[in-house]
């Protein structure tokens, strides 16, 4: 698909909180910075959301989910055709959508475009096709009754974002959730909240009634904690950081045991035997590593490589990594673009010095880029061993840790020995190999000669500390549904 130029007179219209169909201030009158990652220039200001206008978005999410309320009372099929207007709604303005993500998330422009609208888009549709097939059953239950099941929306859902991929977590949550009947308060990451405010716009075009959907930018210790902590929210779900997804569980421990979907972070073994397309194995760990500049739970942060194709694969390694060309990502022919942050930035280069200083060859990068942005060179450590910090943390970063093994059963408990369990991959052209290696990984989803192929139709989630439940899929729809037995007594009953 060709890909267009970026806008080069985008505007900032959306830097409210939508609540109801309408844009407010923030009750308290702050507002906080949105800054571009590749500059550390401000874009915008926008209303800083916090505990009360939270309060405010659940009582219109509460109120649209209302027995006899529209949204109730609605077809299961228009829900559909609401989504997919919403999904034609973001087509129309693919080019902004992505303009705006590259802009605020640092994100290489042609990717945004051709990635994350189109998969946006797609996940959309998808759920949007499941509204009217949602159903329960009729169960043969023991004496004379009649019993059945529905298959009813939750509530309230709220719903907590990463900055890595606005766009693509926000429908990824939000179109199963309303999907299934459910009304939401979305609370975008503080990093990055101006394409999910733009959806916002769509949503009120689209035609969805008031209060359905509510956005609440703010940081996540008040307006984050302010969902998990909600009496009156009956789920949530969160993606981001392991660290953040703890608090998130306990707050809804401690609060009404609200139900939690969690998609947290990686440490993902990728494992390379000797008998694999070499090349190709190369080139795909790369891309699962390097994508968007590593910041992606799924990276393939632990490269197993079998002994004998060691040197080789780190040699072949390197030399890719040394091809990028960084730079501001709206900018034609740049591969690489800024950190979201400067904390993220800071903790990349910490993990990088780490990785130095316990013995880890550096064989590229290894430092900042640039005078100014927050850029990191694409980094490549070889000899790295399993205690060093840059094989066990989560980096989020453009750093490869390349590992030797020797055998089957060795690799498959190292790649085991993380509290991690997202995902996994194998490089092989031995069958047996590749089923032992998939079947063995405690992870959510294990890719064989590929990486990183994620799509609206098969669940996503983790294993161990890496989540709790599965998005996307029909199992995406399972997060989002109370199942309702109804049993009623009856005179008289056959087979
Ligand atoms: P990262 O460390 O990669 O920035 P986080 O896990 O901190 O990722 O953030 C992901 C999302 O969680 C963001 O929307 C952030 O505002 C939110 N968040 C951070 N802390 C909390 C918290 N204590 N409670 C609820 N949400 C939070």
């Amino acid at each position: 698909m060709e890909v267009p130029e970026p806008l080069t007179n985008l505007k900032i219209q959306y830097t409210k909180i939508f609540i109801n169909n309408e844009w407010h201030n923030s009750v308290s009158g702050k507002k906080f910075p949105v800054i571009n990652p590749a500059t550390e220039e401000k874009i915008c200001d926008v209303e800083e959301g916090d505990k009360e206008d939270v309060d405010k978005a659940v009582k219109a999410a509460r109120q649209a989910f209302q027995l006899g309320s529209p949204w109730r009372t609605m077809d299961a099929s228009e829900r559909g055709q609401l989504l997919n207007k919403l999904a034609d709604l973001m087509e129309r303005d693919r080019l902004l959508l992505a303009t705006m993500e590259a802009l605020n998330a640092g994100k290489i422009f042609a990717n945004a475009y051709l990635m994350d609208l189109r998969l946006s888009a797609n996940i959309i549709r998808y759920y949007a096709s499941w509204t009217d097939k949602i159903q329960g059953r009729t169960i043969p239950i023991d004496g004379k009754f009649f019993t059945y099941t529905r298959h009813e929306p939750i509530g309230v859902c709220g719903q907590i974002l990463p900055w890595n991929f606005p766009l693509v977590v926000t429908v990824v949550k939000m179109a199963p959730a309303l999907c299934c009947g459910n009304t939401v308060v979305i609370k975008p990451a503080e990093q990055t909240p101006l394409t999910i405010l733009y959806l916002a716009s769509l949503i009120k075009e689209a035609g969805f009634p008031p209060g359905v959907v509510n956005i609440v930018p703010g940081y996540g210790p008040t307006a984050g904690a302010a969902i998990s902590s909600h009496m009156d929210i009956d789920k949530v779900s969160f993606t981001g950081s392991t660290e953040v997804g703890l608090l998130i569980k306990q707050a809804a421990g401690k609060s009404n045991l609200k139900r939690v979907t969690l998609e947290l972070g990686g440490k993902s073994p990728c494992i390379v035997f000797a008998d694999a397309d070499l090349d190709s194995a190369v080139e795909t760990a790369h891309q699962g590593l390097f994508f968007h500049q590593g910041q992606c739970c799924i990276a393939a942060s632990r490269l197993f490589v079998e002994e004998s194709i060691y040197d080789e694969f780190v040699r072949k390694s390197v030399e890719r990594a040394k091809k990028y060309t960084l730079g501001n990502p709206l900018k034609p022919g740049i591969l690489q673009g800024p950190q979201i942050d400067k904390e993220q930035y800071n903790k990349i280069l910490d993990l990088i010095e780490s990785g130095k200083k316990e013995g880890a060859k550096l064989e590229c990068g290894g430092g900042p880029w640039g005078d100014k942005g927050f850029f990191i060179q694409p980094t490549v450590f070889s000899n790295v061993t399993d205690g060093m910090r840059i094989a066990k943390e989560e980096i989020f970063g453009p750093v490869q840790q390349i590992m030797k093994f020797k055998t089957i059963d060795e690799v498959i408990k190292r790649a085991n020995n993380t509290h991690y369990g997202l995902s996994g991959a194998v490089f092989t052209k031995d069958l047996d190999k590749a089923l032992t290696v998939s079947s063995a990984l405690q992870v959510g989803t294990v890719w064989v000669n590929c990486y990183g192929v994620n799509s609206c139709q098969a669940p996503f989630g983790g294993f161990k500390m890496s989540g709790n439940g599965r998005e996307m899929g029909e199992n995406g729809l399972h997060e989002y549904i109370e199942v309702k037995t109804v049993t009623i007594k009856v005179s008289e009953k056959n087979s």
